[in-house]
């Protein structure tokens, strides 16, 4: 379990609790007043903060505390909020939470697993990379420096994130990596990753138990473990069919022309008859399987089900392409967390990257870049995905908005998963942070004219002003760019009364922080560069007991 899979998660005191803790953690907030309370809330929650003397936490834990496989993560704080410790389920989320909140209270965490302390591979700590059972002396033997070799008898193309993990030292550890069950006797420890495609081919009455039994009894008869499904490939048009969607594994599927045009092993003209391919099970299988994949078990049937097994040659990779938000990882989302977690890389602006700092973990590889590159970032990116990583791909705010999502859009190639996750944008930060100014229509433009040309933009304005649009404006001057946000102020002027409100917005949820409400006649150009936003108020944009917002003309329609 990692931070993000914390179902239920509370902070608890025996005096108050750190102001605002539990909110930016997303936690639920409990005092104890005896210590039977505190052992109740340790039982009934997966995380869980403890402001108290350490003892007194620690003969709570004596009597809770069962195995390191399900104890809660727990991390206990001084009174005096120097100290942040994790005290349990240290590698199940409980470092990266004594690291978000030692970052949330400006205190010290205190990590003392000792992989943390020899700054080793902690194998149950890997993205992606499961072990069955770690037994304590391997991963004793890594902190002490032994080796560690890939054993890859299938031949996998090994990605980066995989091939990594080997190292030179003495007396090395193997570690398997084989979606074969027999194989675990090859070395020390097995890993066993995602290779096996699955082709299915139903009939309209099968059930979801007709095609889990042929799967399970023709797996366990090759010696295959089940836990290396990848996906199910089948004919697009049973895509929605009841048997298939109850497998719950991912489903690709695929037009009868596609399948057709795919050589297979057993083709069949009875099946071309009914469907209008020669092969369901086996073409969908290599075409789900991707480049170089191998059919190897060719296709077994049952009265309603058909089923092939192909082995990937490589791991399909995952691209995330992440909104972090505008800065505070309160305001990151939980999905936004759980694609960085759940990442082997993280590519972005080297900023960004420490902004997320706490939430990183050392299993995972980071590739910051300096401001700019945003075409080699998202190469990068691509190219790892392309190999079987899992990449996530950071911006600020939301990944859309002056991102790039677009461009790894337009650059996107057919072996990975692509997600976007959004992100709170820099100007619904910054309204919000005064009220609601952003409260009717409203248009984002960007200053920038390195991509845009300036005439295309001052049309924008012009438009946007005539309109009467609330208009937020990124990128607004820069060291270079200086005249554009004057010269769009003025457009906006010809439309508007020079007492408009302006919000101008500088590192909005960052370290020094500074909001200002000023307006059109006002407004101090100097001040501004290219970590604010400015957003000009509509005609309508008021104020009332000091937040500004932009009313949807609710008065007078009742
Ligand atoms: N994808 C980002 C925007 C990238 S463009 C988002 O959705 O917010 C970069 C511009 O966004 C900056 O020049 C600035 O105008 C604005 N911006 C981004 N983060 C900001 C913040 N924390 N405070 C103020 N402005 C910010």
């Amino acid at each position: 379990m990692g931070l993000d899979e914390i179902a239920k998660g509370v902070v608890v005191a025996l005096g108050p609790t750190p102001a605002g803790l539990a909110d930016k953690l997303g936690f639920g907030e409990h005092g104890f007043a005896t210590f039977a309370e505190l052992t109740d809330l340790l039982v009934h929650n997966d995380a869980i903060v403890v402001v108290a003397a350490y003892p007194i936490v620690v003969r709570a834990l004596a009597t809770t505390l069962s195995s390191k496989e399900t104890d809660p993560a727990v991390v206990a704080i001084d009174e005096g909020a120097r100290f942040v410790t994790v005290l349990a389920g240290a590698h199940h989320g409980g470092e990266q939470l004594a690291r978000l909140v030692a970052h949330h209270l400006e205190a010290t965490p205190v990590i003392t697993t000792a992989s943390s302390v020899y700054g080793t591979v902690a194998l149950d700590q890997l993205p992606r990379v499961h072990f069955a059972r770690i037994p304590a002396k391997l991963q004793a033997k890594i902190n002490h420096g032994n080796g560690i070799t890939l054993l890859n008898p299938t031949e996998l193309v090994l990605p980066d994130a995989i091939a990594g993990l080997a190292r030179e030292g003495n007396d090395p550890l193997k570690i398997v990596i084989s979606d074969r069950i027999c194989d675990g006797n090859l070395g020390d420890l097995q890993s066993t990753l995602p290779t096996l495609t699955l082709g299915v081919g139903c009939s309209s009455d099968a059930t979801a138990a007709d095609i889990k039994e042929l799967i399970a009894t023709t797996l366990t008869s090759a010696g295959l473990d089940s836990s290396a499904i990848d996906r199910v490939g089948t004919i697009d048009r049973r895509l929605e069919h009841p048997a298939l969607v109850g497998l719950h594994l991912e489903l690709t599927g695929f037009t009868a022309d596609q399948l057709d045009a795919v050589k297979t092993a057993n083709p069949s003209s009875v099946v071309h008859e009914a469907v209008g391919t020669h092969s369901v099970a086996e073409a969908a299988a290599l075409l789900a399987g991707g480049e170089g994949a191998s059919l190897i078990i060719e296709k077994v049937k049952t009265d309603r089900v058909t089923l092939a097994v192909v082995r990937r040659r490589r791991l399909r990779g995952s691209l995330s392409v992440v909104g972090l938000g505008p800065g505070s990882l309160d305001l990151l989302t939980p999905r936004a967390l759980g694609a960085l977690r759940s990442a082997q890389f993280i590519v972005g602006f080297s900023r960004y990257l420490e902004l997320i700092e706490p939430v990183i973990e050392r299993g995972q590889m980071l590739r910051p870049y300096p401001i700019g590159q945003e075409i080699e970032r998202v190469g990068e990116s691509i190219a790892l995905a392309s190999r079987g990583n899992h990449v996530a791909l950071v911006t600020s705010g939301d990944p859309a908005v002056y991102a790039m999502a677009q461009l790894v859009i337009e650059r996107l190639t057919e072996d990975l998963t692509l997600r976007i996750i959004p992100g709170v944008t820099a100007a619904y930060a910054a309204s919000s942070s005064v009220g609601a100014i952003v409260g009717h229509d409203h248009a984002m433009i960007s200053l920038s004219d390195l991509l845009t040309p300036w005439n295309a933009i001052e049309a924008r304005i012009e438009a946007a002003a005539r309109a009467d649009f609330v208009i937020a404006f990124y990128n607004p001057r820069s060291t270079q760019r200086t005249w554009q946000l004057e010269k769009a102020l003025a457009i906006i002027a010809q439309y508007r009364q020079q007492s408009t409100p302006v919000l101008v917005a500088a590192r909005v949820e960052r370290m020094g922080a500074s909001i200002t409400v000023t307006n059109l006649a006002e407004i101090d150009l100097e001040t501004i560069d290219m970590e604010t936003i400015v957003i000009v108020g509509a005609t309508t944009t008021a104020a009332n007991h000091g937040y500004l917002y932009t009313p949807r003309g609710y008065q007078g329609t009742s």
